[in-house]
């Protein structure tokens, strides 16, 4: 296949970039699949103009709210229709397995139906504690969001920020990766072909160095939404503040799977597995750090490495795939120098590693680390890498769960309703999930505690994140009003 040359998508049309070109690869066989055209200041300055001036035009800012829901839900169908293909575009820039990319289609396309739903749904505030005075509270969108996508699931993180934006009246540009455009690029003419004006949703495709930065500094910009690692959300958490311009952060997490002995171990032990190597362990909410009561450990250790040595990993087009290749070249060496690091630090490499051919194939790894003060327990490694530590009872479980500076997400495994409680009071985590691996529901907040970032993405959440609230009181002509100048 000739590699196709992406672009920004502006004001309802796709814009042929001059930027500097940049190479898109395909990671299962290191193939060039596309080029993509960096959008520079300038033409991240014409998406943000078109965004503002269809936000001052009003014709989706005012729109009724049957409108937008209906565009909304045609979004959804157009995604659903279009499901194999995005699936297809997606798997071959991330490396994520096809099975996975289909489902997290279905997924993105029901945040368009969620919030659809939302906002036919929420009230806004009416008071009338003071005699005479109505007080009304009203949500009114925040202008122009600059929204900024990793690439470990380019069209769900970037839809649950575009629906979010634009359901409340919002216009928008976004920024996916540069590893990614293609699907998202998709995306904008599923949007365009729903029915959104023109200038509601724009993309610029290019590096976060160049285009990124250009974004969340554009002073027509009235709100920032960021999803990606750490430092970058720092960075942007600066430039925001310059501006005095919201920033709501997604960040990364280095979250702990407990396991105990009262637990039911098969379904542990497949929420474990799962949860550290689904979405080749490319994803925020692994549980990837697994710890384990000592009571259970030696049998539990050995069977998790058993399956994770069976986990099929290759082709990630092909159906069966459980882990694909990690993104890029670079992201696998960085992967597996975390092994060395662990030996380093007195843990063992229990099995995986090194996948010797084309592409940027992993074994799924299994270390068990010395203490949680190692390095590949405190840092998000984010591919295929279980780490293992054992404790005692439920206070040391919680402690080193909490030995983090990252709180995104926690798994528990329990059959006691107290152990249960406890969790969902001590940890400090944006999530916990228990009994159960990852599912994430847009009505619960998604966003962590400590470095993972501020804010939370869902309903309500993304209703903080991209309204104003404005007031207005009514007087019924009853009050007295003070008569000064009068003498
Ligand atoms: P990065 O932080 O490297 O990048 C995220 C996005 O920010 C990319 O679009 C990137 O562009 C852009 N970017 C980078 N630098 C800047 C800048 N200076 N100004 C503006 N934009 C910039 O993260 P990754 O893409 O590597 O994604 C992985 C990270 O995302 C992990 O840490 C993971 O935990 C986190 N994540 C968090 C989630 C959550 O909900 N909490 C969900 C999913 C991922 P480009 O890549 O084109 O350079």
């Amino acid at each position: 296949m000739a590699a196709v040359t992406v672009s920004s998508f502006i004001d309802g049309a796709e814009q042929r970039s001059t930027g500097r070109l940049m190479e898109v690869t395909d990671p299962a066989s290191d193939r060039l699949v596309a080029k993509l055209a960096e959008a520079d200041a300038d033409e991240v300055d014409r998406a943000v103009t078109a965004a503002r001036r269809c936000f001052e035009t009003g014709t989706w800012r005012t729109s009724a709210t049957d409108e937008r829901q209906a565009a909304l839900r045609r979004i959804a169908r157009g995604i659903v229709d279009d499901a194999d293909e995005l699936a297809r575009l997606e798997t071959m820039t991330t490396g994520l397995p096809i099975a996975q990319t289909r489902f997290m289609m279905l997924r993105a396309a029901g945040v368009y139906e969620f919030f659809a739903d939302f906002i036919g749904q929420y009230g806004e505030e009416l008071y009338r504690q003071e005699k005479g005075f109505l007080t009304l509270v009203a949500r009114e969108p925040k202008g122009v969001a600059a929204l900024i996508a990793p690439w470990n699931a380019p069209i769900l993180l970037s839809s649950i920020k575009v629906a979010g934006a634009i359901s409340f009246g919002n216009s928008c540009v976004l920024k996916p990766s540069e590893q990614t455009p293609l699907s998202i690029g998709r995306l904008m003419r599923i949007i365009a072909a729903a029915g959104v004006p023109a200038g509601v949703v724009n993309m610029v495709n290019g590096s976060g160095a160049v285009t990124g930065a250009a974004l969340v500094d554009h002073p027509d910009v009235d709100v920032i939404s960021f999803t990606g690692g750490t430092e970058t959300g720092r960075y942007i958490s600066q430039a925001g503040a310059r501006r005095l311009r919201p920033v709501a952060t997604e960040l990364g997490g280095k979250s702990a799977t407990i396991v105990l002995a009262d637990a039911d171990l098969d379904r542990a032990l497949d929420g474990a597995l799962f949860s550290s190597f689904a979405h080749n362990g490319e994803a925020c909410l692994a549980g990837s750090r697994v710890l384990v009561q000592d009571s259970i450990a030696d049998q539990f250790i050995t069977r998790f490495v058993e399956r994770a040595e069976a986990i099929r990993v290759g082709n990630p087009m092909h159906p069966a795939t459980e882990v694909g290749p990690v993104v890029t070249a670079a992201h696998r060496e960085r992967v597996l120098s975390f092994i060395e690091t662990a030996r380093l630090e007195g843990g063992e490499l229990l099995t995986g590693g090194r996948r010797d051919g084309a592409g940027c194939y992993v074994n799924p790894i299994v270390v068990r680390a010395k203490d949680n003060s190692a390095t590949v327990c405190q840092e998000e490694i984010f591919g295929p890498f279980a780490t293992l530590l054992t404790f005692h009872d439920l206070d040391e479980a919680l402690a080193i769960a909490n030995d983090s500076t990252f709180g995104l997400v926690s798994y528990v495994w329990s059959g006691s309703l107290e152990v249960s409680m406890r969790a969902m009071r001590d940890i400090r985590a944006g999530t916990t999930w228990i009994n159960t691996p990852l599912l994430r529901d847009m009505h619960a907040g998604f966003g962590g505690f400590k470095n993972s970032g501020v804010g939370r993405e869902s309903g309500w959440g993304s209703l903080e994140i991209f309204t104003e609230m404005k007031a207005t009181i009514i007087g019924d002509g009853s009050n007295p009003i003070a008569r000064i100048g009068i003498h």
